[in-house]
């Protein structure tokens, strides 16, 4: 994902102004240009960025940062604060209550992933017990009807359309009223894509939410979109009572920025986002963890709700001692780079920290990545148990990287290079010592206690 190049480039540019030696006002508009630049490269609103940029301006009071107090922490919070301000919109969407019927209507541009965020939409729900059905009242693309019958086939949920009637208006009518009497809890209605220019389309649209009369109308788009997104985002709100989004393709190479725009039009938080074309690719999105993982800040608390989750309960107490210790050992990447290839229940988890797997194995270069691991394990298994035991990179003079070089048959800058990477990981990992373990039940105040 494009987003963690932006995080990179705000990260950078934090670093370089706390490593100056006097923190004046043109340091500080120095990096908040360099932001500026990263922000407008990853098409987020030139508005909303000039206007993160006054308040930001507004907020860093200059005399803390020239007192020595911890500028990057204090610059560092303020972004955070902009960004997850530009993201959450101050209301939450409408939730849909089990046992209870909720209408829900999809609506967005053509190709932005709609028909497959409904299915992935209905089979979250079902999953979670709830009794879902799709109604396609995309009479306008030949094909989208196959396409949703296809799906919600797949995922077993019930499905209402047609070949023959052309009107949408009536199929969206006819599908509510169907699963009414099925008691169905979750009717999904999806709509054709439009264009802002396509006025008629427009229009239909607020006649297919009249007669569907739905809960929640929820914008799907596409993290590509780039800087149209505001202007399309604002076109939909402006037609029909949008109250949610959904940003789709966040695993491709979109910059991704478009989604702080869509936020910002529609007055709407994003719900979930697409992260795949599978089923089970999407997430629920939350501000404050999306935003701290774009940062490099590290997402916590779902770190630890993760951990909960995957790791098997007998393995968690081991691993919550080694994270509270805070002693990286070579000997300790090791291990998690065996659980990153197997991608086992660990794996996992770490796969949620900076560092980890963002960096190390990213998606898309999987392939290349794994070969990285695997050479790394290569060369520390031609080290020595006081070696890998010891968290003292200053133990690894020249012989000693020479002697594992020769060992595992690569090139000394290869040994060096697996040496960087080590003090790397040691460095996230130290953020988590001090973790409080817990007992049994107390798992999700932990993240309260973390040194992060
Ligand atoms: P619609 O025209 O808005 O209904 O869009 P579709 O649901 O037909 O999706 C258009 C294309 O985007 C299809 O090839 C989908 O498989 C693909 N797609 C949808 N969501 C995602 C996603 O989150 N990630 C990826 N990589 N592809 C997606």
């Amino acid at each position: 994902m494009v987003l963690a190049q932006l995080g990179g480039s705000i990260s950078r540019a934090i670093q370089q102004m706390s490593n100056a030696t006097i923190i004046d006002e043109k340091a500080l508009n120095d990096c908040l240009n360099e932001i500026t630049r990263a922000l407008l490269q990853s098409d987020v609103q030139f508005k909303l960025v000039r206007d993160m940029q006054t308040n930001i301006k507004k907020i860093v009071n200059l005399d803390d940062l020239a007192a020595g107090h911890n500028k990057r922490r204090i610059i560092q919070q303020a972004i955070f604060n902009e960004l997850c301000k530009i993201l959450d919109p101050g209301k939450s969407s409408f939730t849909p209550k089990k046992g209870k019927t909720s209408v829900v209507m999809f609506v967005g541009l053509q190709g932005s992933g709609k028909t497959t965020t409904c299915t992935k939409y209905a089979y979250y729900y079902q999953k979670k017990g709830w009794k879902p059905a799709l109604v396609c009242a995309d009479t306008f693309r030949a094909g989208a009807f196959d396409q949703l019958k296809q799906n919600a086939t797949k995922a077993k949920i019930p499905f209402y359309g047609s070949y023959m009637e052309s009107d949408p208006v009536k199929i969206a009518e006819e599908g509510v009223e169907r699963f009414k009497k099925e008691n169905c809890d979750l009717i999904i209605v999806d709509t054709s894509g439009r264009h802002k220019q396509e006025a008629a389309l427009f229009e239909e649209m607020r006649q297919v939410s009249e007669a569907a009369k739905p809960d929640l109308i929820i914008f799907v788009m596409d993290s590509s979109i780039g800087q149209a997104a505001f202007d399309q985002a604002q076109a939909f709100k402006q037609s029909v009572a949008v109250g949610a989004v959904i940003i789709t393709k966040m695993d491709g190479h979109a910059k991704g920025g478009g989604a702080l725009s869509a936020v910002a039009a529609t007055k709407s938080p994003v719900i979930f986002i697409g992260t795949g074309e599978h089923m089970d690719e999407f997430e629920v999105f939350d501000v404050k963890p999306f935003v701290s993982r774009l940062l490099g800040m590290g997402d916590w608390s779902g770190f630890m709700d993760k951990i909960q989750e995957v790791v098997p309960m007998d393995q968690q107490p081991e691993l919550l001692q080694k994270l509270s210790e805070g002693n990286f050992t070579l000997r300790i990447m090791y291990e998690q780079f065996q659980n990153l290839l197997k991608m086992g229940p660990i794996g996992q988890v770490f796969s949620m920290l900076p560092g980890f797997s963002a960096e190390l194995m990213p998606k898309g270069h999987e392939k290349e990545s794994q070969a990285k691991i695997k050479r790394y394990m290569t060369m520390m298994d031609s080290m020595t148990n006081e070696e890998l035991d010891s968290s003292n990179p200053k133990l690894m003079n020249e012989s000693r990287m020479m002697r594992i070089a020769r060992g595992a048959g690569r090139p000394i800058r290869d040994v060096m290079e697996m040496l960087e990477e080590y003090k790397r990981l040691a460095k996230v990992w130290s953020k988590m010592k001090g973790l409080k373990i817990p007992k049994k039940g107390e798992m999700s105040s932990l993240s309260r206690n973390m040194n992060a």
